[in-house]
C-alpha cells in the first residue's frame, strides 16, 4: 500500500510518496514558486539516494505541478513507481476543518463544500489546498482522497478553553474561536511520548518549535488546550508572527500609523515575531550566531521568545492539574540545545531535572533529556506530519 501526500500551498507544493507496509518514505520534494516567475522543482528519491535539485521547471498552475509530480514519481531515472497504479490513496493536509471536523475524513461533494465554507477562516490556505484536491481528483479520479486537518486534533478542547469573550454571536454567526494548528504535530508527538511514557493517564506538554510555534496540553490522548487561535497567529512569539499581545496594540499600531487591515495583518503575521525585534532575521540560527557576537537585540528576541515558551508550560500544567512529559519538536525544540536549556532551567519548581549535558549532544530520534529521578520527564521527538496524513489516508481507505 503506497500513499502519496500532498501539501498544496498557494504557490509551493510538497509531496511524499510513503510505503505503508514499513512507512518508510520512497520519494519526496516540493514544487516552488507554482504558477508564478520561475518555478523550482525539487525531488529526492530515497531508494536509490538519487536527486533532482531546484531544477526549473514549467508549473504555471498546480495541475501543471501535479502533472510533474507523477511523471517524476514514474519515470526511468528519477521513478520509485513503474505505474500511477501503484498509489493506492492520497492524503491532503488541509489547514482548517472549523467546528466539522475532528478527525480526518475521506472526500466526497459534501467535504468540498464544508471545506469552501470555513476558507473565510484560513483565506491564504485552504483555497490553495482545495485547489490540490481538485486537481488530484481530475488527474487520478479512481483514486481516493484523504484530508487531515491541522486543526482536527484540536477539537477535544472544552468550550471554557476555546471560546473568547467576545459577544456569544460572533461565535455563533462568526464562527470566532480558537481552533489551534499544528494538529498533526501535536497528534504524532504525544502519541510517540505516551508510548514511551508506557501509561495511558498522561499528561504531556508539546512544545513544536518552528518557525511557526504551538504549545498544547494533551491530557490521556486529549487536547486540553493549545496556544495558536482563530488563526496561526496567536500563542507564543515565532519567527515572524507577534504570537500573543493585546488585541488593542494592533488597534493602536493602525490608527497611529495609518494602516489598513491588510497592512496590520502583514506587519503582525510576516514582519514581527524574531524578525521584529532581532530587526535582521527570522531564522533562529541566524539570531543564536548575532547573539554570540553580542548583538543586543537578537538576545532580547531570545529571552523573549524562550520566556514565552516558558510561561505557556506553566499555564498548560496548570490547565491538567501536572504533567509527566514535555516534548520540544520542530526545527527549533529538536535542534535548538541551547532555548531547550534555558526554557526547563526555569522549571524546577514543577520536579523538572533538565540534564544539561545529554541536551548537548546531537542524538537523533526520540531522546530524553531529563535526569532519571527527574518528576518530569523532557523529551526531543521529531515530528512527521506527513507520517500522520500518510497513516490517517491508510487507515480510512484500507
Ligand atoms: P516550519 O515552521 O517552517 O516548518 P521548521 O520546523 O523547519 O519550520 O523550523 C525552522 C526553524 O528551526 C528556523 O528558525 C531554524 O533556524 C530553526 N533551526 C533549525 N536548525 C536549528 C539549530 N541547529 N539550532 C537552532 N535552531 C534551528
Amino acid at each position: 500500500m503506497k500513499i502519496l501526500v500532498i501539501n498544496s500551498g498557494s504557490s509551493s507544493l510538497k509531496f511524499e510518496l510513503i510505503d505503508m507496509t514499513n512507512e518508510k518514505t520512497l520519494a519526496k520534494g516540493i514544487c516552488e514558486r507554482v504558477g508564478i516567475a520561475n518555478p523550482i522543482f525539487t525531488y529526492k528519491n530515497l531508494v536509490k539516494g538519487t536527486k533532482i535539485d531546484k531544477q526549473e521547471a514549467p508549473m504555471e498552475n498546480h495541475s501543471i505541478a501535479i502533472d510533474l509530480v507523477l511523471k517524476t514519481l514514474q519515470d526511468k531515472e528519477h521513478g520509485v513507481i513503474t505505474n500511477v497504479d501503484e498509489i493506492d490513496a492520497i492524503g491532503h493536509r488541509v489547514v482548517h476543518g472549523g467546528e466539522y471536523y475532528d478527525d480526518s475524513v475521506v472526500v466526497d461533494d459534501e467535504v468540498i463544500k464544508n471545506l469552501e465554507d470555513v476558507s473565510a477562516l484560513a483565506p491564504l490556505h485552504n483555497p490553495a489546498n482545495i485547489m490540490g484536491i481538485k486537481v488530484m481528483k481530475e488527474l487520478l479520479p479512481d483514486k481516493k482522497n484523504v484530508v487531515v486537518f491541522d486543526t482536527a486534533f484540536h477539537q477535544s478542547m472544552l468550550p471554557e478553553a476555546y471560546m473568547y469573550a467576545f459577544p456569544y454571536e460572533d461565535y455563533t454567526e462568526l464562527k470566532v474561536r480558537k481552533y489551534g494548528f499544528h494538529g498533526t504535530s501535536h497528534k504524532y508527538v504525544s502519541e510517540l511520548v505516551r508510548e514511551v511514557l508506557g501509561k495511558e493517564d498522561s499528561k504531556i506538554i508539546v512544545c513544536h518549535l518552528g518557525n511557526g510555534a504551538s504549545i498544547s496540553a494533551v491530557k490521556n490522548g486529549k487536547v486540553v488546550d493549545t496556544s495558536m487561535g482563530l488563526t496561526p497567529l496567536a500563542g507564543v512569539m515565532m519567527g515572524t508572527r507577534t504570537g500573543d499581545a493585546d488585541p488593542a496594540a494592533a488597534l493602536y499600531v493602525m490608527e497611529k500609523r495609518g494602516l489598513s487591515l491588510k497592512e496590520i495583518d502583514t506587519r503582525m503575521n510576516k514582519k514581527s515575531g524574531i524578525l521584529g525585534i532581532f530587526g535582521e532575521s527570522s531564522d533562529f540560527r541566524d539570531l543564536e550566531a548575532a547573539m554570540e557576537a553580542g548583538n543586543e537585540r537578537a538576545k532580547l528576541a531570545y529571552d523573549m521568545f524562550c520566556y514565552r515558551v516558558k510561561i505557556y508550560i506553566g499555564a498548560y500544567a496548570a490547565a491538567m492539574d501536572g504533567v509527566d512529559a514535555i516534548a520540544f519538536t520542530g526545527g527549533i525544540g529538536e535542534n535548538g540545545s541551547d532555548p531547550r536549556e534555558t526554557i526547563c532551567e526555569g522549571l524546577g519548581y514543577l520536579g523538572l531535572k533538565f540534564d544539561a549535558e545529554k541536551n548537548k549532544e546531537r542524538i537523533s530520534g526520540t531522546v530524553e533529556l531529563s535526569k532519571p529521578d527527574s518528576k518530569v520527564k523532557v523529551y526531543k521527538v521529531e515530528t512527521n506530519e506527513e507520517l500522520v496524513i500518510a497513516r490517517d489516508t491508510y487507515r480510512l481507505t484500507k
